[in-house]
């Protein structure tokens, strides 16, 4: 099932366009990732597939049925947990998340089994008679998102949900977001978050000044970009260099030597960028099965021994900074 289906959508706020002819495919059980920097139109796109705002122009249908800001059919089926925390602060945990599930539920006996339920979904279990100002940061986002799914939606919106959280709350947040896809429920989570992204989802948009820029999975995406893979040599010493690993630490980069080999190194036919950080070789090369033998041949020539050598894959950073120009912060 198509469960949300968007095509032409404009948007402006007076003469700022936050989405420019914006458009949006989402089958059913996919955890589906909009990526880009703030301001790229990420709640803008939510809000108005939610009709919670007007827009200029496009055709919206979610669940596979035209929506209207009174299809309240569909967004019984629907949850959302927005970017800004939304709870009472006069309410406890328990209360907080029976509150907003009582929106959609009105059997008392089937609610107090979901707000359990949601309760361990986020792992609450030891708040659950705290207040929100009584709660840290990580502790209210997942109020926030425990409030936005407890009803069991079929489609459910997650906004930024991880942003100022510690590691532990992230774990916890992306581990309930998998569980609902599991159970069936179809996601659509934003991030400007790479490596979250990277990590959940099924597929991705990456969009920046309300436009999608490429749709695909982690791997379609990353084919995209020339960049295959990102070497980073340790440089160890210079020819007359003390073999000491002890005072290895102790060279004052940027010699000479490793200043030279970086010019060769720049000049290999694979190499996109090569630069010095401190006495850590940092290249980026295009596909090739020869570009590390390659570096490590100059170097060898330059008689520069080397430490730790790691070769890492593109990141979604590579194929924004591609299409771009400019880099996606993480
Ligand atoms: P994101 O969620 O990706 O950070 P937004 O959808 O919030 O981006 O914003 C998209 C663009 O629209 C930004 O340039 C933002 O400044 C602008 N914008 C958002 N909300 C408003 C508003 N209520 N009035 C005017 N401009 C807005
Ligand atoms: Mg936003």
């Amino acid at each position: 099932m198509n469960v949300i289906e968007v095509s032409g959508l404009i948007k402006r706020y007076k003469e700022l366009v936050a989405l420019d002819n914006f458009n949006l495919s989402i089958q059913a059980g996919e955890i589906f990732g909009l990526l880009g920097p703030n301001g790229s139109g990420k709640t803008t796109a939510i809000n108005c597939i939610l009709q919670l705002l007007t827009y200029d122009k496009g055709e919206l249908r979610v669940l596979d049925q035209e929506i209207s800001p009174t299809s309240y059919d569909i967004k019984r089926r629907i949850g959302i947990v927005p970017q800004n925390i939304a709870v009472f602060p006069q309410l406890n945990v328990t209360e907080n998340i029976d509150y907003f599930c009582s929106l959609y539920i009105s059997d008392k006996a089937k609610r107090r089994d979901l707000v359990e339920e949601a309760i361990h979904l986020v792992g609450l279990e030891d708040f659950r008679r705290f207040r929100p100002r009584k709660l840290s940061g990580g502790l209210i986002r997942r109020l926030n998102i425990a409030c936005g799914i407890a009803h069991k939606p079929e489609l459910i919106f997650f906004d930024e949900p991880t942003v100022a959280v510690d590691p532990q709350s992230r774990n916890a947040i992306l581990e309930g977001i998998r569980r609902l896809n599991e159970q069936g429920s179809t996601v659509v989570y934003t991030s400007h978050y790479m490596e979250e992204v990277e990590q959940l989802c099924t597929r991705i948009m990456i969009m920046d000044h309300g436009q999608a820029l490429a749709t695909g999975t982690n791997m379609e995406l990353k084919k995209l970009v020339g960049i295959n893979e990102r070497i980073e040599i340790e440089l160890l010493e210079g020819l007359d260099a003390a073999p000491d690993p002890s005072q290895v630490a102790t060279l004052t980069p940027p010699s000479p030597a490793f200043e030279h080999a970086l010019e060769l190194v720049r000049e290999l036919p694979h190499t996109v960028t090569a630069k010095l950080d401190g006495n850590t070789l940092r290249v980026s090369c295009a596909r090739s099965r020869s570009a590390l033998n390659e570096i490590l041949e100059v170097l060898n020539h330059s008689s520069i021994t080397y430490g730790r050598v790691y070769s890492e894959p593109p990141t979604l950073n590579d194929v924004f900074l591609e299409i771009t120009g400019k880099e996606l912060r993480d």
